[in-house]
């Protein structure tokens, strides 16, 4: 069914409010459908906002991911956002670019996984854009949530000496990437299930940064969306001081183990540069770092040392405990 058959764009924003969008709730007044919403925060919250958008052959291909998958991962990338400042995420807008061939039951599974995602974490969908495009999808998603005033997890506070710790497993996503460019989806899928899904429908740390905020003890957070390498630099900048990564302690899972020898890679490269996951990167100090475990463990994510916070530089020491090459590593659009 083509969006001229459902009344075109004012038929499909009906069918997206009747189907997916938050009834009028605690904290929407004014819900989707009218010209904008209207939200309302009690006073001793502050507001967190992220947006996030993801592009047709640059952050997805439809022959690599489903669209309830690319729909799952336009709210997790957003939702990661707002769990590395330790927010609780609340209510989303998401404006579309859409080709104009494209199919309803297409659009329907895309918000079924967009929706799947945020519900999820507790959040709900209060509205949005959608416009016609002669190139490629583009979903952009503004995600809003809301944090104890004074207490949003940020990049800078890391002190010299805090220990370094990272959520869940590292490189998982890159490997499923990887793997779906080399071997396209169906035999991506037979060679390693685990790494792809990874990749396509990854999680966001909302609840295991939520537990880590209560604790009080968090200095900096930030999630590792370009991978550990290429961000962990951005959080000692803000913070202004150095780092050193011990490799041996990365934590790997079975899975991207494996995916590192079927794609003939450094599992370490995989880990390190690995980017596309919604992995936490915490800066605790060294006295508090078994009571933030303990209170991350509770909520079934392993919280795991990898580090620790320098003066200044960034050395990342290797399994043999030589230095590594720091340079180049992370994802970058623009990069020559
Ligand atoms: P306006 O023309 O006044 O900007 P629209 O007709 O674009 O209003 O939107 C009407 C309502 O539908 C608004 O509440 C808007 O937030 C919502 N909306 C529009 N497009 C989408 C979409 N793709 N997903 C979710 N909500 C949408
Ligand atoms: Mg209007």
């Amino acid at each position: 069914m083509r969006l001229s058959d459902i009344g075109g764009e004012f038929g499909f924003i009906d069918h997206i409010r009747a189907t997916f969008a938050a009834a009028k709730v605690n904290g929407l007044v004014v819900p989707l459908g009218d010209d904008a919403a209207v939200l309302d925060v009690p006073p001793d919250r502050q507001v967190v906002v992220t947006t996030d958008g993801l592009i047709e052959g640059v952050h997805f291909r439809r022959d690599w991911s489903d669209p309830y998958s690319i729909g799952w991962k336009a709210a997790a990338v957003n939702l990661s956002d707002i769990a590395a400042m330790g927010a609780d995420p609340t209510f989303t807008f998401v404006s579309l670019a859409l080709p104009s061939d494209e199919t309803v039951e297409w659009l329907e599974r895309l918000y079924d996984g967009l929706c799947d995602c945020l519900n999820r974490y507790g959040a709900r969908l209060a509205g949005g854009d959608t416009n016609s495009t002669s190139s490629g999808l583009v979903i952009t998603v503004t995600q809003l949530g809301t944090v104890p005033r004074g207490q949003a997890l940020t990049r800078v506070g890391a002190k010299v000496g805090d220990i370094l710790l990272v959520t869940g497993t590292l490189g998982d996503s890159a490997a499923g990437l990887a793997l779906l460019s080399q071997h396209g989806a169906v035999q991506a899928e037979k060679v390693n299930k685990g790494v792809v899904q990874s990749h396509r429908r990854p999680q966001p740390r909302v609840v295991a940064a939520r537990a880590a905020r209560e604790t009080g003890h968090v200095h900096a957070a930030m999630d590792i969306s370009d991978g550990l390498a290429g961000d962990l630099p951005k959080l000692c900048t803000a913070s202004g001081v150095g780092a050193k990564i011990n490799a041996a302690a990365l934590p790997l899972s079975e899975a991207v183990q494996s995916a590192a020898k079927e794609l003939s890679l450094p599992v370490l490269d995989l880990a390190l540069d690995g980017g596309e996951c919604c992995e936490l990167l915490l800066a605790v100090a060294p006295s508090d770092v078994e009571a933030v475990q303990a209170a991350v463990a509770a909520t079934g994510t392993v919280l795991t040392p990898i580090g620790e916070v320098l003066r200044t530089g960034f050395r990342i020491l290797g399994p043999d405990g030589a230095d590594l090459p720091t340079e180049r590593r992370g994802w970058d659009h623009f990069a020559p």
